[in-house]
Parts: C-alpha cells; sequence; structure tokens
C-alpha cells in the first residue's frame, strides 16, 4: 500500500494537523491570489519523478512551497469572488473513507451500497430541498436523482435524452427519414445569461442553441420563448430542449417558469432547470418562492459543491421520467449484466439502470454519495440552512454598504448570496463607465487582497459581489467593502 501501516497512521495525523492550521490562517484573510507568473512551478520541481522512495515528511516540507504558495486560497476570508465552493470537515471525512475503500460503482452488482446510498441520497436530498414527489426514487414513478460530477455534465445528460426522445418519435413518426436529416433540424434554448456551458453541451451534443432575449429582471419571458418556437418551425427546425437558470451565474436572477413551463408541455420540449448555485438556498423555505414552476420542469440540477458544504465535485441531476435518460445511453454488455437486473420491483429502475444516467461507469464510492451522508447527518439540514442564511445576510449587509455610498450602483435586486455592483458618474457615457469600473477592478486585482469577480451583463460592466464562503463574517465583509471604497478614491482621483 506504498507506506506501512503504522507510517500511514503517522502520516495522516500530521496531514490532518496540517489543514487545520492551514485553515486557521486563512480565517484572517490576507492573499488569497498567490504572486506567481505561469510556469513557476517548473523551477521548484525536479525535471522528473524521483526512482526511489522519498519520505513523507519530506514530500509534506514541500507542500507549502510547491502547491500552497501557487494556490488562491478559496477559504480566505477575503475571497467573494464567482461562487462559494463547497467545504466542510465531514465532507473531507467522507473522501477519505470513499478512497479507503476503492469501490468501482459500475452496476449495482459492483457495489450494493454504492448505488442504493446515492438512489436514498438523492431522495433525502430532494426531500430536503422540497423538490415535486415526482422526482423522488420512491418506486411509486419513473423518476429519480443521479450524482453527476458537475452541472456541464448534468445539462448534457438531459439535452442527450431530449435529443434521443426526439430522434425516436421523429423516426417512429416517419421511418424513412435519415437520422441526420433529423439531427441537422434540432434546436434548443436557453437565455443569454445563462452559464457559458450550456452553449459548449449544446456543441458537444450537435444541437444548436438559441440564445434567448431577456427582459428587465434579466428573465426570459413566456412570449420571448414562444415566438422563436413559432419561428423555428416555420423554418422546419425541431425544437428539442430549453434550459432555464434559476440564480444564473451573472446576475443571480431567475427565468420566468410559471410563463415557460405550460409553453413547454404544451408544445413537448424537454424543459430543464439548471439552478446550480441557487438550488442550496431552496433548503431554507424563505427562498423557495425563487422555484415557482418547478412542477413543469422535466428535469433539474443544482451543486451541493457549491453552497451546500460538499466538496467537489458533486452535482444533483433529478428527472421526472429516468425512462428517457435510460434510452438515450443503454449499453448492455455481458460482463455488465447481473441477477437481479430483472428484479421485478420498481426499484429496478433505478438500481440496474443506474448505469445509463451518465457518461462515465466507472465511479468511485463516489465518495460523492458518503459526502452528502455525512454532510447532512453531521451538519443537520437546520445546519446548512444557517450556512445558507448567513451568505444571505453578509450579501444583504453588503448590499446595505453599497447602497449607502451614492458614487455606487446595485444592479440586480439581491435575493441570494450575490450582489452586483458598480460605479456610476452623472452624465457619463456606457464607455465611460465602464471603464472606470474596468480600472476599479484591475487596482482591486493588482493588490491580491480581495477577489470579486467581474462580468457583464447587456454590455455593462459590472463587480459581483459572492457571500457564502465558511469562514467569512460580518467584519470581513466590512473589511471588503472598505478595500473597494479605498480603491474606488484612488480610481476617481487619478480620472478626474
Ligand atoms: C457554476 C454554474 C455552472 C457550471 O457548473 P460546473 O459544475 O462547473 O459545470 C452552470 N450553471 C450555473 C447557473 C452555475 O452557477
Amino acid at each position: 500500500m506504498g507506506l506501512e501501516p503504522s507510517e500511514f497512521r503517522e502520516a495522516a495525523h500530521c496531514m490532518i494537523d496540517k489543514i487545520i492550521d492551514y485553515h486557521e490562517g486563512l480565517k484572517s484573510g490576507g492573499h488569497p491570489i498567490p504572486a506567481v507568473e505561469p510556469g513557476f512551478m517548473k523551477e521548484r520541481l525536479p525535471s522528473a519523478g524521483p526512482e526511489n522512495k522519498e519520505l513523507w515528511q519530506t514530500v509534506f516540507d514541500d507542500v507549502e512551497n510547491v502547491v500552497l504558495d501557487g494556490s488562491v486560497h478559496w477559504l480566505s476570508s477575503n475571497n467573494y469572488g464567482f461562487f462559494p465552493t463547497g467545504i466542510s470537515y465531514p465532507s473531507i471525512l467522507a473522501d477519505i473513507l470513499c478512497s479507503s475503500t476503492a469501490n468501482v460503482g459500475l452496476t449495482w452488482a459492483t457495489s450494493p451500497s454504492c448505488t442504493e446510498l446515492e438512489t436514498n441520497m438523492m431522495d433525502w436530498l430532494a426531500k430536503a430541498i422540497n423538490l415535486p414527489d415526482c422526482f423522488l426514487h420512491n418506486g411509486k414513478g419513473p423518476g429519480g436523482g443521479v450524482i453527476q460530477g458537475s452541472a456541464s455534465e448534468a445539462i448534457l445528460m438531459t439535452l442527450l435524452a431530449a435529443r434521443s426522445k426526439v430522434m425516436q418519435k421523429e423516426l417512429s413518426r416517419d421511418p424513412k427519414q435519415s437520422i441526420h436529416e433529423i439531427t441537422s433540424r434540432m434546436v434548443a434554448y436557453a437565455s443569454k445569461c445563462s452559464h457559458s456551458c450550456v452553449e459548449r453541451t449544446s456543441q458537444v451534443a450537435l444541437v444548436p442553441i438559441r440564445l434567448l432575449d431577456v427582459d428587465e429582471n434579466i428573465s426570459i419571458r413566456g412570449s420571448v420563448l414562444q415566438k422563436a418556437i413559432e419561428e423555428d418551425r416555420r423554418q422546419r427546425k425541431i425544437p428539442v430542449f430549453v434550459c432555464a437558470t434559476l440564480g444564473a451565474t451573472v446576475s443571480c436572477t431567475y427565468d420566468n417558469l410559471m410563463e415557460m413551463g405550460p409553453i413547454c408541455e404544451k408544445e413537448q420540449i424537454w424543459l430543464h432547470v439548471d439552478a446550480a448555485y441557487a438550488g442550496s438556498a431552496l433548503l431554507c423555505p424563505e427562498h423557495r418562492y425563487i422555484a415557482h414552476g418547478l412542477q413543469h420542469v422535466t428535469s433539474f440540477n443544482f451543486s451541493p459543491n457549491k453552497w451546500m458544504m460538499v466538496n467537489l465535485d458533486c452535482s444533483a441531476l433529478w428527472v421526472r421520467n429516468s425512462l428517457d435518460m435510460e434510452n438515450s445511453l443503454n449499453v448492455n454488455p455481458v460482463y455488465f449484466q447481473h441477477k437481479k437486473q430483472s428484479n421485478t420491483i420498481d426499484y429496478r429502475v433505478s438500481f440496474y439502470r443506474f448505469q445509463h444516467w451518465q457518461v462515465s461507469l466507472g465511479r468511485r464510492f463516489r465518495s460523492i454519495k458518503a459526502k452528502l451522508w455525512f454532510v447532512m447527518r453531521m451538519i443537520g439540514l437546520e445546519g446548512l440552512r444557517h450556512h445558507v442564511r448567513k451568505g444571505v445576510g453578509q450579501a444583504k449587509l453588503f448590499e446595505e454598504l453599497v447602497r449607502s455610498d451614492n458614487r455606487f450602483q446595485v444592479l440586480f435586486p439581491v435575493t441570494l448570496g450575490l450582489v452586483c455592483f458598480r460605479l456610476c458618474f452623472p452624465h457619463a457615457t456606457l464607455e465611460k463607465i465602464n471603464d472606470l469600473n474596468l480600472k476599479l477592478r484591475e487596482e482591486i486585482e493588482k493588490d491580491r487582497q480581495y477577489v470579486l469577480t467581474p462580468s457583464t451583463v447587456n454590455e455593462v460592466y459590472f463587480l459581483r459581489f459572492s457571500a457564502g464562503m465558511n469562514f467569512c463574517n460580518e467584519e470581513s465583509v466590512r473589511r471588503c467593502w472598505e478595500h473597494v471604497q479605498e480603491k474606488s478614491d484612488l480610481v476617481l482621483k487619478s480620472k478626474i
């Protein structure tokens, strides 16, 4: 096993001590962005791996210099960039456990608890965020959930399933059509403000995507979707898939499911909802209004590895009808066949066929299942709600601070943990204002002390403040705001 058991015990204890010290150090902020240039590591490493083993102590000694010194410290209380990334001690413990079993969850038979922990965790999670019952693996219907490695994979899986469903329908209508011809007529829809992975998914699945305009709330409206579908149908295109976003990455805004849902039902188009970030907020009853209309959707994904204290990777995907997934990716070679495959209970759907719900076959005990199990049990749903509420509270505080300084503007309603803001200048052109904010961002970046990610919507450039990392608190939020103000003073002075 590489190390003697006694050495492993000692090294593991030492690693845990190092982790705790590292985390404690990050609570005070510091510089989350490393001062390294591309290629820095080449100088710090030998040009090839060692022929003979080195002591674990020697390797650990290099962790600081080689790895941490060139890492972005995402856990720093000065990190308000992107969206939060999930971490917790229960999740780390589960990762250790999963690595230790070296299970490969190919099918139910290659490790029964691997599959069954997943189906059960997906039901726990679905109930925790109050998903409609049709998404549960309760044996009553064909719905259920599966864990994917990322939101991108979840969206890809649903698009492939939607494509395959339409293909079968077209071929049964007229078997003489060519598959190529049908594929070339397919089209999918998403908002201009959806995550870039939706566009990339469409490239992988060979279904061109039409990016729809949004209204002043950055939502796709029913009328816009309806018009696009009608235009496309007139040109003999086949609408296949709509991806709505709840909690857009750029702005944390929401597409209008109440309007889009009935249209997709009437037109028989797969409606997927990407709530990678905002999904965690559904743990809290007070935030569930953002998911109005979920009863109309065909599938739904959210990533506990963002805001639910589960380490990467863990993206939950539920579908209303799992047969759609299976028909799209069903292969059954003899080496994966086993006796329980033909179990007559409805569970069969989720147990045997789970292998068809994802691109990868081999999955580690997929730590993810145990991660969810440990996290939900050791933190509790109430503890997870507290984590979400803490992030929302910090965003509200930051919003208040921004609004109290009339040089700034808050751009979209602050509903969860994201505040989009920019410096404003009376009577200036959009170009000038964008330029000013670009400079502000450069000043902040140059300093390496705070991470704020910039973004644009409708050509407007702004900064995003994203709360929700574990070690951030009111005080660190106030310090961040003071930093933004200082840098703004600088930028405005040099401008005048
Ligand atoms: C983060 C995010 C994604 C991408 O997630 P990956 O897991 O990195 O693929 C997609 N959609 C939304 C709304 C996101 O916030």
